[in-house]
């Protein structure tokens, strides 16, 4: 059964005559091998042997598929006469000969790949008629308008599936005939007009393919085989497999399914439908879906009608009601699954098409999920292995509305999810003052945003930029506070001038009312109806069972106090990382530490950070409040300094408008000299004036030289390339004021706390670490600072000395590394632009997208852990980390950090924890759980 996964299979010796098994009756086949039957095979066969009513039929397997390609597009030898032999037992249990002029069997020939395609395939309906069958079927049925629908169906559908011909020329006839009948509906169409629209779609046929479909069945259903199996490989269905990454490991040829047709469209009682063992989009445990009568499988579909639902059933078939209620048990039963199924009633008789596993929102998969655990069909394991981790953030976010209809203006980047509306404001000084003090609900709107905007952030519902990608300023900023932020709006021009927007020709001003979604990038103008997020009783649920298998911990990269509390809630167990940096943004304190960059002297940057080191510990004191005891992983300072400072281009500016006022202020100050020489008896009104402009001359002045001392201070911090240049650690080396001022704040406020008895769990962290020296020097000067809080507190403050890990030396560098630092953090951002040697902004805009389509790379690096290079890396550095500290704690707390197959990486490496932002948490906690329950399965965790 599994000689498809040889690789060697199709160059065995073609001497061996006895051809291989190429089909399996439904009632045979082994219904857990989808791989080998397809998904609607294995489906059918289970059905078939759990003994519910299937028309009965065989599947022809993927190997058949994959021998028709190697062949050269022939049948398989032996194919041939295992169909036939097969045909000759559906024949015998339906009672019909195909072919027979008086009973005819007809058969469906069905796709079915191992994973479902849906639209992807065709299938063939009501094969086995000709000029003589339809008559047998006439007869058989008594129905001869339901005869002739069934012949015009076959002959289209083989005309379009098997012989390639334009659909079109099939529907357009039926249209002409149609509007010649004045009908609205096919339905309306007589017997006659179908039998002429036979003769229609025959001709349509010859002058086509200059013959006509074959009289014999068998010759039909062989080429109607040869046909599915080619799909497989027609440009459609190969494209939805790139993009779907469905590769030959997980589904490789189609099987095809030969089954008796069932009749749907035939007399009073006969109905066709689709349902869901339970609603699958609330978990709700009630029977839903549609059922549609007198009408054949694929005009549910074609929306010819509109179904009905089917409680409705109850009144019009209830035997058939009641019946379908018991295959829902059976099937859960069997499955332990929800199910997607069809059906056909054929005069009031239940049959069953197709069923598979439901697919289901998030929502839906936990209530069912719990449910299934309650009434004993699954395990708690299986409950948590069923769910799709990564679609946790769904629940997180303010949603738009899905039955939203209002068309957006324009679409930018989806940067940060989740939606908000809010009145548009044009800057973060007046969006601080329209929200505290107008409480009002604000949307940023700006071309970027640079860091001395963060106070516009907190108070905006969201942000939207007309430039800037992925990781502008705007979307790394909205990602950590979980704000929907979209950016590279570029069709909405904003003009500085007189503040406003234009979006085509409209106007947006401030006040003006707009809609952004950072899942999709969409933005609408005025408000559009949202749905909001909640953490449900079922979610809890799970994600405490999730918590009582995972091993890893889960941990969150929060900066502020009210975002650790969030992430508390989410079920965070510690902060894996708290970059100082923001607190230096805030906005009492970026002029201070502007004015610190600009200091000129060691003594005065320490006199200005002074000041600045009560602020930090206050804020370290209010986080580690909040953290209760859990560990805090402090990151010391990373960024290359210009990042605290105005743009060049935007200080030019202020002197360009300093110097013009500069001479407008001259010509005012000579003026009351004019004046006094015009009315000397002006000169005691005048002294006071002279003197207030003179100060206001000397003021002006002294603001010009700041500027320009400011312009001269950021072209020298200018650096060729700032990622790769004076930041990090290198920072705290060659101004160690800055990480002593920190390390004083943080252990300060470590010690107060302790003195309250409050528990605190500190780790102090050193970035972009290179060599072991580096951590040597910060070590010691540490080791300073604490003494000295320990002679000024009376308090020893327990703390763990550690390293970020995001610089491939530093991984080579590990055993050493490890034998000062306490712990190591993975910042996967900045180690896998270090392995790749490409910037993420540069990557992401440029060349990505075109290596993920080439498949030159699989997945997006930054967003899913590359396992073999960046991996491999963590792997050694692991094992040689804790070869000289076999207790040091190793984190990650990169972005994959929240991505569920990293952390199943994370988890087979042996990682303690993840540290992911707070709306990650809950993806985080199941996911890891899945990566422990899938190693104990034995399943294969992931591995270099
Ligand atoms: P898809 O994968 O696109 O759903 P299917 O193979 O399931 O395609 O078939 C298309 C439609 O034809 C479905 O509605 C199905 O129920 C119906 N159908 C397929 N085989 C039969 C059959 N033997 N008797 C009656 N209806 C059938
Ligand atoms: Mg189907
Ligand atoms: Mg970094």
């Amino acid at each position: 059964m599994t000689t498809q996964n040889n690789p060697s299979y199709a160059a065995e010796p073609k001497s061996i005559k006895i051809p291989p098994v190429y089909l399996y009756l439904f009632s045979e086949g082994d219904g857990k091998n989808k791989k080998l039957l397809g998904g609607k095979g294995a489906g059918l066969c289970e059905m078939t042997q759990i003994g519910l009513p299937v028309p009965p039929g065989f599947v022809i397997t993927t190997q058949a598929c994959l021998e028709y390609f190697d062949g050269g597009f022939k049948l398989p030898e032996g194919l041939r006469d295992q169909v036939r032999q097969a045909m000759s037992q559906v024949e015998k249990s339906m009672s019909l000969g195909f072919g027979d002029s008086e009973k005819p069997l007809l058969v469906s020939i069905r796709s079915g790949a191992a994973i479902s395609m849906p639209g992807m395939m065709d299938t063939v309906l009501n094969l086995g008629l000709n000029d003589e069958t339809v008559r047998g079927l006439i007869k058989r049925s008594g129905d001869d308008r339901f005869g002739w629908d069934s012949y015009r169906r076959f002959i289209s559908l083989f005309g379009e599936i098997v012989l390639k011909i334009n659909s079109d020329l099939f529907s357009n006839a039926m249209e002409a005939l149609k509007k010649e009948r004045n009908a609205t509906y096919d339905t309306t169409l007589s017997s006659f007009d179908l039998q002429g629209l036979v003769e229609t779609f025959k001709r349509i046929i010859e002058d086509n393919v200059g013959k006509p479909i074959p009289n014999d069945p068998y010759e039909q259903l062989f080429m109607a085989i040869e046909a599915v199996f080619a799909s497989w490989n027609g440009k459609r269905a190969v494209d939805y497999r790139r993009e779907f990454k469905i590769i030959p490991e997980i589904a490789n040829g189609t099987a095809v399914n030969v089954q008796a047709m069932v009749f749907g469209n035939v007399g009073e009682h006969s109905a066709t439908g689709v349902i869901f063992t339970r609603n699958p989009s609330t978990g709700e445990n009630v029977l839903f879906g549609d059922y549609l009568e007198r009408a054949q499988g694929e005009d549910i579909v074609a929306g010819i009608r509109t179904p009905k639902p089917i409680f409705e059933m109850k009144q019009v078939m209830p035997e058939v009601h009641r019946e379908l209620l018991k295959v829902r048990e059976t099937l859960e039963t069997h499955f332990r699954e929800i199910q997607d199924v069809e059906f056909t009633v054929e005069n009031g008789k239940l049959f069953m098409l197709q069923t598979r596993s439901a697919k289901m929102n998030i929502a839906a998969g936990m209530k069912t999920s719990v449910d299934l655990v309650n009434e004993g069909l699954i395990t708690k394991e299986q409950a948590l292995t069923r769910l799709d981790a990564a679609q946790l953030t769904q629940l997180m976010y303010s949603q738009i509305d899905p039955e939203n209809k209002t068309q957006p203006v324009t679409v930018g980047l989806g940067v940060s999810p989740g939606a908000a509306s809010g009145e548009v404001v044009f800057d973060a000084d007046e969006a601080e003052r329209q929200s505290k003090t107008h409480g009002k609900k604000i949307i940023l709107l700006r071309e970027q945003t640079k860091p001395e905007d963060i106070h516009g952030f907190f108070a905006a519902q969201g942000i939207l930029t007309t430039v800037g990608g992925k990781t502008s300023h705007a979307a790394v900023v909205a990602r950590g506070m979980g704000k929907p932020c979209v950016t590279g709006a570029g069709d909405i021009k904003i003009n500085a001038v007189d503040e406003s927007a234009t979006i085509g020709d409209h106007k947006i001003i401030q006040g003006d009312v707009i809609t952004i979604d950072g899942t999709s990038g969409k933005v609408w103008l005025g408000e559009v109806s949202m749905v909001e997020p909640e953490f449900s009783k079922d979610m809890n649920t799970i994600l405490n069972w999730a918590d009582k298998f995972r091993r890893l911990g889960v941990r969150t990269n929060v900066d502020t106090p009210s975002d650790a509390a969030k992430a508390l809630r989410f079920g965070a167990e510690g902060i894996g990382l708290c970059r100082t940096e923001r607190m230096f943004n805030a906005a009492d304190r970026i002029g201070i530490f502007q004015e610190m960059i600009l200091a000129d002297s060691p003594e005065d940057r320490a006199a200005t950070l002074r000041r600045l080191e009560p602020l930090q510990k206050e804020d370290f004191k209010a986080m580690l409040r909040v953290m209760q005891g859990f560990p805090v992983t402090i990151r010391l300072l990373d960024p290359p300094l210009h990042e605290f400072l105005p743009s060049e281009e935007e200080i030019q500016r202020q002197i360009d408008m300093l110097q013009k006022s500069k001479v407008a202020l001259d010509n005012v100050c000579r003026l009351p000299k004019i004046l006094r020489t015009l009315d000397p008896q002006l000169e005691p009104l005048l002294t006071g004036d002279q003197q207030m402009l003179n100060s206001l001359a000397r003021l002006q002045k002294s603001e010009l030289d700041k500027k320009l001392e400011t312009l001269q201070k950021i072209r020298v911090l200018k650096e060729v390339n700032p990622m790769l240049g004076h930041r990090g650690v290198r920072l705290g080396i060659t101004y160690p004021e800055i990480y002593e001022t920190q390390v004083e704040a943080i252990l300060e406020a470590a010690a107060e706390l302790i003195k309250e008895s409050v528990a605190v769990k500190v780790e102090i962290m050193v970035p972009n670490v290179c060599t072991a020296e580096e951590l040597k020097r910060v070590e010691e000067l540490i080791k300073r600072v604490e003494q000295q809080v320990t002679e000024k507190t009376g308090v020893i403050v327990p703390y763990k000395f550690g390293s970020m890990i995001e610089v491939v030396r530093a991984c080579m560098r590990a055993g050493k590394l490890a034998e000062m630092a306490e712990f190591f953090s993975f910042g996967t951002n900045d180690l896998t632009q270090a392995t790749f040697s490409f910037s993420r902004e540069d990557a992401e805009n440029k060349f990505l997208p075109l290596y993920n389509q080439l498949k030159i790379l699989q997945d997006n690096p930054f967003e899913i852990l590359d396992v073999k290079g960046v991996g491999r890396l963590m792997s050694i550095t692991v094992e040689w980390g804790r070869r000289s500290r076999p207790d040091l704690e190793i984190g990650i707390c990169g972005e994959q950090g929240g991505e569920p197959s990293s952390i199943e990486f994370c988890h087979a490496i042996g990682l303690d924890y993840v540290s992911c932002s707070p709306y990650r948490i809950s993806i985080a906690r199941l996911a890891a759980a899945q990566a422990a329950i899938k190693e104990k399965k034995g399943g294969h965790g992931k591995t270099v």
